[in-house]
């Protein structure tokens, strides 16, 4: 109770969340209390204070996806990963704010109003999983789910100084995650430590047989082995990264981070990824694609927001739809019917879908040869409310180091390595796919 009434009071402010289930939090904690009365075990969650990202389906509990077109919309059924938590004995106390259907890098595209960074309230706290990072920068939850399709734990957890690691595709079950893009989404974890992310991070993984990409695989205990050396791993940083345009500020703090990885006795040495250049416009393309064919589901019939007035079938749908989404997710569908068109679907979608295994063969020849690629999680420091919000391709910039995990569908974690002028910086850490533990260790060490 003292710590939703805190989170409530935060939340003047803030703007986090989208619902606090303050009764469902309190039933989760009696539970625990009866547990504890009876002697029972109790899971490795029990007692923590949870956001879920509003994307991810909460049964009973309203999963809006900071959309209109959801905004009354309860869930019949239970997402994997939250059956999980519970069952873990943690107390998810609601779901957070994110950009609508997860479209974008800064939360302010919410239909249910922007979310303030807690380190600087003109700021954004990053997007889209922006909610769940400021939860967790601002106490009002020790961990939170968010979801990853191109950076949207990665670059939120930069721009509010904690940590949050976009896993393996196929390691998490995406039951019950609203699909963005399909074959680059994937749910993962932010907390304020590295341990805290792996202990999330523990609950929620192995297969899954409701989702047909989810893999079948030992599962592997996160937490152990966590604090082993990290002495001679190789590390490479690629060149085409840090001769790119960003802040010099940025730049600055995450070579200051090699030197410290070298001290520790890594391998710290130059590499290439030549077709790197690309992954934004193919990210972009592909994610569109898939964007586009996932929200005509969404067509005021089935469920969600319907249009008061029509007359035909036709202007059922589209009045419905034009009513509900927003500026960018409008944007996106027609980006994606153009290129999936049948004129541009050769031209546009399809050699898009080469050039992600091209970049994908680029990461494949670096890691064998070494354990982990560096580079910063975002080009800039967390930008002003406002500042690029009339600028979609300003926006998507955002994501220029983010984008090829997903295209590639490897593991990365962003982790705070330094402050400037107040403003955090954040490290990237990427593994090659099922290397979670690889990367969790380093960013252990880092800390
Ligand atoms: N910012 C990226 C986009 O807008 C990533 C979104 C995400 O990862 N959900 O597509």
């Amino acid at each position: 109770e003292a710590h939703i009434d805190r989170l409530q009071k935060m939340e003047e402010d803030l703007n986090a969340f989208i619902t606090i289930s303050k009764e469902e939090a309190l039933n989760a904690a009696d539970i625990i209390d009866e547990k504890i009365k009876k002697g029972e075990k109790l899971g490795p969650l029990a007692g923590i204070p949870i956001g879920v990202k509003d994307n991810i389906i909460t049964k009973d509990i309203k999963t809006t996806c900071g959309s209109k077109m959801l905004e009354n919309f309860i869930p019949p059924y239970e997402s994997t990963v939250v059956e999980k938590i519970k069952k873990a004995d943690g107390i998810i106390l609601g779901k957070t704010n994110m950009d609508e259907f997860a479209m974008g890098s800064s939360t302010e595209t919410s239909y249910f109003g922007i979310t303030k960074n807690p380190i600087d309230t003109q700021r954004v706290p990053g997007g889209s999983s922006g909610g769940s990072a400021a939860a967790v920068r601002a106490k009002e939850v020790a961990i939170a789910l968010g979801s990853d399709t191109g950076g949207s734990i990665r670059q939120p957890a930069s721009f509010c100084g904690v940590v949050g690691l976009k896993p393996t595709y196929g390691l998490v079950s995406r039951y019950g995650l609203v699909s963005l893009a399909n074959s680059l989404d994937q749910i993962g974890t932010l907390g304020r430590n590295v341990t805290d992310v792996a202990l999330l991070l523990n609950a929620i993984v192995g297969y899954d047989e409701k989702d047909s990409t989810s893999v079948n695989m030992d599962i592997i205990d996160y937490i152990e082995g966590l604090s082993e050396d990290v002495k001679g791993m190789r590390i490479g940083v690629p060149k085409e990264y840090l001769n790119l345009n960003m802040d010099e500020r940025v730049k600055e703090q995450i070579l200051n981070s090699i030197e410290i990885f070298k001290n520790m006795g890594a391998v710290v040495e130059e590499i290439s990824l030549p077709h790197i250049e690309y992954a934004l416009a193919t990210y972009y393309i592909i994610s569109t694609a898939e964007i586009s064919s996932n929200m005509a589901r969404f067509d005021g019939i089935r469920y969600g927001y319907r249009a008061k007035d029509y007359e035909t079938l036709d202007e059922l749908y589209i009045n419905s739809r034009s009513e509900a989404f927003g500026e960018e997710v409008k944007r996106r569908i027609m980006f994606g019917t153009y290129s999936l068109s049948k004129d541009n679907n050769e031209k546009i979608y399809k050699k898009a879908a080469k050039v992600r295994t091209i970049i994908k063969e680029d990461f494949d020849k670096i890691f064998e040869d070494y354990d982990i690629i560096l580079s910063p999680t975002s080009p800039s420091l967390p930008f002003r409310i406002g500042e690029r919000i009339e600028e979609p391709l300003a926006m998507y910039k955002s994501d220029i180091f983010t984008v090829p995990i997903n295209l590639t569908g490897i593991c990365a974690i962003s982790i705070p390595c330094g402050y400037v002028e107040g403003l955090p910086v954040g490290l990237q850490i990427i593994g090659d796919k099922f290397e979670e533990l690889k990367v969790l260790r380093l960013a252990r060490a880092f800390e």
